[in-house]
């Protein structure tokens, strides 16, 4: 195996071990290698300058055995149809390992939404979204954001779609607006999912809150609102990262006020009283909770021996490679994974697809502690899982998940025969 691996290459590798552990059915593990069904599309764009702009945009779906596709949609220049399918793999997993009623899809398209203006981004959205008109819906395919795609994106989606069927259908896209049919506590459900995780761990660990030290990598949705509600809780924040680079200061900055330095200035760079560190060096900080939340491949076997942190919570999907997760585990870090860590975003977003569905809408402690009652559950089932077959937490969620999408796929058997 190569040093970089590509996403792709990382999900099949991390179902092909886990086929082996739980001796999956030969023929269900070959069909889980691959996804069920890839769409491209190719997006013809009037920009603002009146050229036409040609984009290519892609959704997949992986698996749909326990309901219907969901996933994000991804808008980024480096998407393309290999991470999708990964992506949509990661999916079919993390709404299997919370036990929630969806199969695994995600979608993307190629672009750097950073130097689109809103026209055009709308554009842009709208031609997506016409283009997979038949493929969404509220019974087949339920888009929801991911990186650099947010809820104006998700109000054009609905917008689209609800144009073209002739009637305002909320329960086809999550992560819309309160006042389109969003749900109150969606757009920090991945963080606080994120956070009840952590929570779960220092309980299990004796550990206290308000002695950690946080790096966050990564400070969008997942980043920025992790980073804000652990804080609140008691813990430091001592670092913070976005694409440009990163911020250090180890005692501890306000995450309010560097959203706040992030919104005016770009970046997370020159926030007052921080050194700027580079990405590579925020993962190998002295802290010790790290909340991974940009990219894939980021921590890899050759960074994961210094890794100092000793609980990494995966608010991001796909940051650690195979081989990474091993040294981890020898190396006896808490290192609680995507499908787990972040799955609050998918069950925050079929609660507000429920809601959509039904017109009737619930108030924000009760999406809270509905999504706690999921995370907690999900956690425990891990954790014990992990320490009765002696295996990382990665591999206890993979083992959870993979029987549960097989006890479907065999229940539903296969059609036509
Ligand atoms: P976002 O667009 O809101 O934020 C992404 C952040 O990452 C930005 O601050 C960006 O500057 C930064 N970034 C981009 N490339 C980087 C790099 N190479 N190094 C460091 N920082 C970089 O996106 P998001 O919704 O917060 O998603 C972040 C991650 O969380 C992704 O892996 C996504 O798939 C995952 N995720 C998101 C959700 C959700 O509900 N939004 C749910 C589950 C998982």
């Amino acid at each position: 195996m190569g040093l970089k691996e590509s996403p792709l290459e990382v999900a099949v590798r991390q179902l092909d071990l886990v086929a082996e552990r739980v001796k999956l059915d030969p023929a269900i593990h070959r069909r889980l290698r691959k996804p069920a069904r890839c769409y491209i599309v190719s997006l013809p764009i009037r920009m603002d300058d009146r050229r036409v702009e040609v984009f290519e945009g892609y959704r997949v779906h992986h698996n749909t055995s326990r309901g219907p596709a969901k996933g994000g949609i991804r808008y980024h220049p480096d998407a393309d149809l290999e991470e999708t399918i990964a992506l949509a793999m990661w999916m079919t997993w993390k709404c299997a390992v919370v036990d929630i009623p969806y199969g695994g899809a995600k979608g993307a398209v190629a672009c750097n939404p950073k130097q689109m203006s809103r026209t055009e981004l709308q554009h842009l959205t709208r031609r997506y979204t016409a283009e997979l008109v038949n493929v969404f819906g509220p019974k087949t395919d339920i888009p929801a954001p991911d990186v650099y795609t947010n809820p104006q994106i998700m109000a054009w989606i609905m917008d689209t779609y609800s144009m073209s069927v002739g009637y305002a259908e909320p329960g086809v896209v999550t992560g819309k607006p309160i006042a389109v049919g969003g749900s109150l506590g969606r757009n920090e459900a991945t963080s606080r999912g994120c956070v009840f995780s952590i929570h779960s761990t220092l309980r299990r660990l004796n550990r206290h809150l308000d002695q950690q030290t946080v790096a966050v990598q990564g400070y969008g949705n997942v980043g920025y609102h992790a980073a804000q509600i652990i804080h609140d809780d008691g813990a430091s924040i001592i670092a913070a990262s976005d694409s440009s680079g990163g911020v250090y200061n180890p005692k501890g900055l306000d995450p309010r006020d560097l959203l706040r330095h992030k919104q005016e200035s770009g970046s997370v760079l020159g926030y007052p009283g921080t050194d700027t560190i580079t990405n590579a060096e925020l993962l190998e900080l002295d802290c010790s909770i790290l909340i991974p939340s940009a990219m894939e491949n980021q921590i890899t076997e050759r960074n994961a021996a210094r890794i100092k942190a000793d609980i990494i919570a995966e608010g991001a999907n796909g940051p650690t490679t195979p081989a990474a997760d091993e040294i981890l585990f020898e190396r006896g870090k808490c290192h609680l994974p995507d499908i787990l860590a972040n799955a609050g975003g998918v069950t925050v977003s079929y609660f507000e697809w429920v809601q959509g569905l039904e017109r009737y809408f619930w108030t924000e402690e009760e999406v809270n502690s509905k999504l706690k009652n999921i995370m907690d559950r999900a956690f425990d089932r891990v954790w014990e899982l992990a320490r009765e077959e002696k295996v990382n937490m990665r591999m206890a969620s993979y083992m959870l998940a993979v029987k549960r999408v097989e006890e479907a796929m065999l229940l539903r058997g296969l059609y036509p025969q």
